[in-house]
């Protein structure tokens, strides 16, 4: 699993923006969702490793001030719970058991170490279908299915799949 993102802010930071309704209604609005085991992909900016960003705080006075945030560890935190570190002092990745670092399906996240994301990845990239066998990389992998699904007037899930298959070496051009 790759989707490493080590969090930068301090758990009280995380509470001020997790806690406030602006941020929360905007990630909830740029999460795609879709049936319970599929992967609910990022609608909104994605960053160079392909997570989704997210514009945390607000621009006006009174409320907590804006920041980027990688919208998957706000999402891990507004389901489950703050992060804090663990026995080892350190923060826990959030890892993704479906490999798409833009995914925000809940049940896909888990927690983990470094070196527990560092065995997994060499394992997974080797795997035919393997979202980590993308030869566009993470970001334009995620970019090309946001995009996808932005620009889909139909079917959602055909759009999706094609954005995938795309990028994929062993079945382009065989699916479609
Ligand atoms: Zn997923």
């Amino acid at each position: 699993m790759r989707a490493v993102y080590r969090s930068r802010l301090r758990p009280s930071d995380w509470a001020v923006l997790l806690e406030d309704p602006a941020t929360v209604v905007r990630y909830h609005a740029k999460v795609y969702r879709r049936g319970p085991g599929e992967c609910w992909y990022w609608l909104g900016a994605i960053s160079d490793t392909g997570h989704g960003k997210l514009r945390g705080g607000t621009r006006s006075p009174g409320g907590p001030a804006t920041r980027v945030v990688a919208s998957h560890v706000f999402g891990y935190q507004l389901s489950r719970g703050i992060l804090r570190s663990g026995d080892d002092g350190e923060v826990p990745l959030i890892r993704h058991r479906c490999d798409e670092a833009s995914c925000h399906n809940p049940s896909h996240w888990m927690t983990g170490s470094v070196q527990d994301n560092a065995l997994d990845y060499a394992e997974r990239a080797r795997l035919e279908g393997s979202p980590l066998t993308d030869r566009r990389g993470p970001a334009r992998r995620a970019v090309a299915i946001r995009d996808a699904i932005l620009a889909a007037s139909g079917d959602v899930d055909q759009a999706i799949r094609r954005a995938i298959e795309l990028g994929m070496p062993a079945v382009q051009g065989h699916l479609f």
